[in-house]
């Protein structure tokens, strides 16, 4: 899960983390209200869950109240398109008002769950400001990584090491450890899966600064985090996405074929795309119904499907362990009987109560496509789907 600018920077507050004074605004009227009480010139940023702002028009500096008021107007209610948003933007419906800051140098630092290294790595480079992808690929060796012993944690030289990589030595040496250190302790203390600042500056009066931030947690475990999990901001995400999980359907992520995919178990999931793909088709998402002991819950997989008009044919692959398929052949039962659904349904079923479930979907007498394998199921969907 992803949080806006202004949320990730009051959480890095908490944890010590110098973040510039700012306001959020709705509304022009209120950018201009904040500006007022902040009392100095300020910078006006959109709040969407996406970086690349600067560049698509949706960070503005503003000297005085009635140009943080105009400067609002435009981005409040603007569709910011940037390299991250896709074609589509995103529409912004709040802004941060925050203090400008006088930028000596921009860095860039995160920590993030490297997987290649199986660990939580920090990350630092004295090139901030830009895309670190592009950091990455022009200029490698100008970025630093430090990989933290799992065992040991954080400790001193690690934030020393990434420290000197951003040139932050004299005076700046302590703080920048420091602000390493808490940042390590916000990003375990709350499952984060990333933190990146991009820019922290070093400012014209010789302190550290964090300009922007980004975090993302891990999602399997906002369960624990409540005032993580109430930061969600549902206009940010997709709708369907976020009806599925209000029907507390965990697994569903939308993608950009025709051929909708009920699977349970991430692994089976990822060989029915697979095998979508190699038959010729695209997916248009991944709904993992988990284990299934309730009608119900297959009902509400082919709600979200049929609600989801790019989907052309529905593949549906079950293998019943502790799921029963005679459990899933009822939901589809149930679906048709309660749902309008006018595309083609691929059913390839096995395992536990195979038998009930065959009985049940024969007797219903609905026209799904039956398969007994994958690979036939997949050929099947693909063709059913155009
Ligand atoms: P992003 O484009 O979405 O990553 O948004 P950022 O918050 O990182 O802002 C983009 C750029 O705007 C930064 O890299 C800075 O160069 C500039 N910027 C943002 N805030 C300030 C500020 O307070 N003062 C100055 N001088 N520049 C700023
Ligand atoms: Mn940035």
């Amino acid at each position: 899960m992803r949080i806006h600018e202004f949320q990730a920077k009051k959480l890095l507050g908490e944890f010590g983390v110098p973040v510039p004074n700012s306001r959020t605004a709705t509304t022009p009227e209120e950018a201009k209200a904040a500006a007022e009480e902040l009392g100095k010139p300020v910078v006006v940023k959109a709040q969407i869950h996406a970086g690349g702002r600067g560049k698509g028009g949706g960070v503005k500096m503003a000297d005085t109240p009635e140009e943080a008021e105009q400067v609002a107007g435009d981005i409040i209610g603007m569709t910011l398109v940037t390299h991250q948003t896709g074609e589509a933007g995103s529409l912004v419906r709040r802004v941060i008002v925050e203090e400008q800051t006088q930028i000596e140098r921009e860095l860039y630092l995160s920590i993030l769950i490297d997987n290649a290294a199986g660990g939580v790595t920090i990350i630092g480079s004295a090139s901030g400001g830009m895309e670190i992808e592009e950091v990455a690929s022009t200029n490698p060796e100008a970025i630093k990584r430090v990989a933290i012993e799992p065992a040991a944690g954080f400790q001193p030289y690690a934030g020393r090491e990434i420290a000197f990589a951003l040139g932050l030595d004299g005076d700046l040496l302590r703080p920048a450890v420091k602000l390493i250190g808490n940042l390590y302790e916000c990003f375990i203390a709350k499952d984060a899966s990333l933190i990146e600042i991009n820019p922290l500056v070093v400012t014209k009066a010789g302190s550290l600064l964090a300009i922007d931030a980004k975090v993302t947690f891990d999602d399997n475990a906002l369960f624990r985090h409540d005032d993580i999990a109430a930061m969600r901001d549902p206009d940010e995400e997709d709708p369907l996405e976020v009806e599925a999980l209000e029907l507390g359907i965990g697994g569903y992520v939308r993608l950009d074929g025709n051929i909708g995919c009920v699977v349970n178990g991430a692994g089976l999931a990822m060989s029915t795309m697979d095998s979508i793909m190699l038959a010729g088709g695209e997916p248009a998402n991944f709904l993992d119904i988990g284990t299934v002991n309730d009608v119900e819950r297959v009902v509400n997989a082919f709600r979200i499907l049929t609600a989801d008009d790019t989907v052309q044919a529905v593949l549906i692959n079950i293998f019943g362990g502790m799921a029963k398929v005679d459990i899933i052949a009822q939901g589809v039962v149930d679906a048709h009987k309660e749902l309008d659904i006018k595309v083609p349904v691929i059913v390839r079923l096995d395992g536990t109560n195979l038998e009930e479930g065959e009985r049940i979907l024969s007797e219903s007498g609905l026209p799904v496509i039956r398969a007994s394998d994958l690979g036939e199921a997949a050929a099947k969907a693909v063709e059913a789907a155009g």
